[in-house]
């Protein structure tokens, strides 16, 4: 079994990232979660790739993913700018649906952690109702400081996948730190969980198409506004790389 998908990883801002799309990835992960194979994969946005980039830890950490997808229209155009285009953005929450289906069909098992307590456990009773073949290793909510009682509770129950669902920079450095206690697939998801719990809605389709997505959280949730800045911070690195010919 390939690692790596066919193409070579495109690099934005010295991040690579997968050259995929969603049927071929998700038929990757499905193959590595059938025989055992521990895999990290990391959802990226520009804040990712502008936190890694002022935050060495940071960047290494991620590097050490076996996949790097992006989530998010601006590594898109941050790709095109780069004249390497990527073949499409692969949104995390979509991605760990289609886990979540194909895990009932094939009766696999998850661990969820991640989201405040009332949202993580209204996300069991959506799992349980929903996705009845999917065998729940266990949940916990995202505000924890110290995580041995979570990561015992993997090593113990040994789930197909991982789902860490706390916002980067934690959910990455969880996985980072506990990914070697059981051969899973492991992956951050940011705010999923609210999502399919219906806590926070996500932008309809007709949004979804015209790439306005992060425009709709942003209108949704206005707290989120500053996170925006790093948008045209991200562009004109992009644009420098582009013009130093890297
Ligand atoms: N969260 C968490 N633990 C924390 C901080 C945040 O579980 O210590 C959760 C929060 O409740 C929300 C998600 O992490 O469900 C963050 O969502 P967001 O969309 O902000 O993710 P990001 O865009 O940062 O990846």
């Amino acid at each position: 079994m390939e690692k790596q998908s066919q193409k070579k990883p495109v690099s934005i801002l010295g991040i690579p990232f997968e050259n995929t799309n969603q049927e071929q990835f998700e038929s990757l992960l499905k193959q590595r979660i059938d025989h055992h194979k521990n895999t990290f994969v990391v959802t990226a946005n520009p804040e990712i790739v502008m936190y890694a980039r002022q935050n060495r830890p940071y960047e290494v950490l991620i590097k050490k993913a076996d996949y790097i997808i992006a989530d998010g229209i601006g590594i898109i155009i941050g790709a095109k700018l780069l004249k390497d285009p990527l073949q499409e953005r692969i949104a995390g929450y979509d991605l760990f649906v289609s886990l979540l289906e194909w895990g009932s069909q094939n009766h696999k098992s998850a661990y969820f952690v991640g989201a405040k307590t009332e949202v993580i456990n209204k996300l069991r009773e959506i799992v349980t109702q929903k996705y009845t073949g999917l065998k729940i290793a266990g949940t916990h909510n995202g505000y924890f400081g110290d995580d041995r009682n979570i990561v015992g509770d993997i090593a113990r129950t040994q789930p197909d996948m991982v789902f860490v669902a706390t916002g980067f920079p934690k959910q990455e450095a969880f996985i980072d730190k506990n990914r070697q206690i059981s051969d899973s697939l492991w992956m951050g998801i940011g705010g999923s969980f609210d999502v399919l719990t219906g806590t926070v809605k996500r932008a309809p389709k007709s949004w979804q198409k015209m790439h306005l997505e992060w425009l709709y959280r942003v209108v949704k949730e206005p707290s989120r506004i500053s996170r925006l800045s790093v948008l045209p911070r991200y562009l004109m690195a992009v644009l420098k790389e582009r013009l130093s010919g890297r």
